[in-house]
């Protein structure tokens, strides 16, 4: 049960993240809380690293988990980043991460952020549609440099995962026709404000089978070819992230196989690959702490509920998302049944697992697995919640890496009516 990097059970029952059972971080820095595998971070990030020695360079998309240490330990490993927005950038640079290795992703780019994007000197915008070419144009166009860009491509593929996080289909929000493409490449390779760099895709996040991406490659290098016939020539191509991980027993392909994957169809090309993962970095590192309040008994339910809420963590409420919940210390005082786990929260879709065997007592405390990717990252203050703090461990010693919040801090720039 729940061998994975970073976490193991001991004889004795109890459940250890690197050199510290979890039990102390709970007890010192109380519940909820994130808690991370400094080292897991480090293996999975040196895996993607190895798999893509030679070919390319790895961003890590930030939106999975922008904490400031996560992003410094990441910078100082080298790493490039894939922005979506103005804060992220403020984020990564603030962590010390290098301008010249950011790409720059998403749908919405405001003309603020385009401009401060500029100005810091990333490597590449990922432009996502012919009015946004023009905005990012006439942007460059005032300043002294020309914009590095590359389209964001919608290769209309279907990544076989969940609707809300498919990107890569012909009707999804995301990215510029493949028979459009050509038309906005001669103009950007024709405008003195624009640097051609390349192409990019993404076509969705928790991908189990690797044939997406490859299919995704193939038709890229398809447009690749066409133009460099046209005298267009790609620095590189940007392949996304989105490689599943295993939240309960999925069986996800490894980053070596995803890279495999997607160079092939590129290999002759002459481009430089460039890797955008978040999740696979990142979610199975992290656990959700979390303490039982109380046991409950309705209309036949076995209810758990505990003091972590769709606010701390909302993949479940938000994709149906299952995960493993495993008391931090194994007890044989109390039967296992099989439960209902929920949260705090005024919703019914405040619920954390609808069958999950346990043995409980109100007071244990619960790790939720692979709550690294898009759980703090995600987190609101909705029921008039402060949000969880997050905790590094190293071997030993656990960092406070963000603080719990305050009352304070739930009522933060705002001001009540005077004079009415
Ligand atoms: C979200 C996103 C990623 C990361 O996806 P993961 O599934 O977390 O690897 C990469 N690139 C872009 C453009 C994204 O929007």
């Amino acid at each position: 049960m729940s061998a994975s990097i970073g976490y193991r059970r001991d004889d004795e029952g109890e459940l250890w993240i690197e050199s510290v059972p979890l039990r102390d971080i709970a007890q010192r820095f109380g519940t909820p809380c994130y808690v991370y595998s400094r080292h897991a971070i480090e293996v999975r990030w040196d895996a993607y690293r190895e798999a893509l020695r030679g070919r390319g360079s790895l961003c890590y998309a930030v939106k999975a988990n922008g904490t400031l240490a996560i992003l410094s330990l990441l910078a100082q490993r080298g790493a490039g980043f894939d922005i979506v927005s103005g804060g992220e950038l403020a984020r990564v640079l603030r962590a010390g991460g290098d301008p010249a290795r950011i790409v720059f992703s998403g749908v919405g780019k405001t003309v603020k952020e385009i401009r401060r994007a500029l100005l810091a000197g990333i490597r590449c915008f990922n432009v996502e549609s012919a009015a946004e070419l023009e905005r990012i144009e006439g942007i460059a166009a005032e300043s002294a440099n020309p914009a590095p860009i590359a389209l964001r491509i919608n290769p209309d593929i279907d990544p076989q995962t969940h609707p809300y996080i498919a990107t890569g289909l012909a009707q999804s929000k995301f990215g510029i026709a493949l028979d459009e493409a050509e038309a906005l490449y001669q103009h950007a390779a024709a405008s003195p404000h624009l640097t051609v760099e390349g192409v990019a895709f993404h076509i969705g996040s928790q991908l189990l089978s690797v044939a997406p991406l490859r299919e995704a490659a193939e038709r890229t290098a398809a447009l690749v070819r066409t133009l460099h016939e046209r005298g267009i020539t790609m620095g590189h191509v940007d392949v996304g992230g989105g490689l599943g991980v295993r939240y309960v027993d999925e069986e996800p392909p490894d980053p070596q196989n995803h890279i495999a994957a997607v160079a092939a169809p590129l290999s002759d090309l002459g481009v430089e690959l460039l890797v955008e993962p978040g999740r696979a970095i990142v979610a199975e590192a992290g656990a959700l702490l979390t303490r039982v309040e109380y046991l409950k008994q309705s209309a036949g339910r076995d209810l758990v509920i505990v003091d972590a809420g769709m606010n701390d963590y909302l993949r479940p409420a938000l994709y149906d998302a299952a995960h493993r919940i495993e008391p931090l210390i194994t007890r044989d005082d109390e039967p296992i049944r099989d439960r209902e786990v929920v949260g705090p929260i005024c919703e019914s879709s405040d619920l954390f697992a609808r069958h999950c065997p346990l043995a409980v007592a109100p007071g244990d405390v619960l790790a939720i697995r692979c709550t690294g990717a898009y759980g703090a990252a995600m987190a609101s203050q909705y029921n008039g919640r402060p949000r969880a703090p997050e905790v590094l461990v190293d071997g030993a010693q656990a960092h406070l890496i963000r603080r719990r919040e305050t009352i304070d801090d739930l009522m933060r720039g705002e001001s009540v009516l005077v004079g009415g």
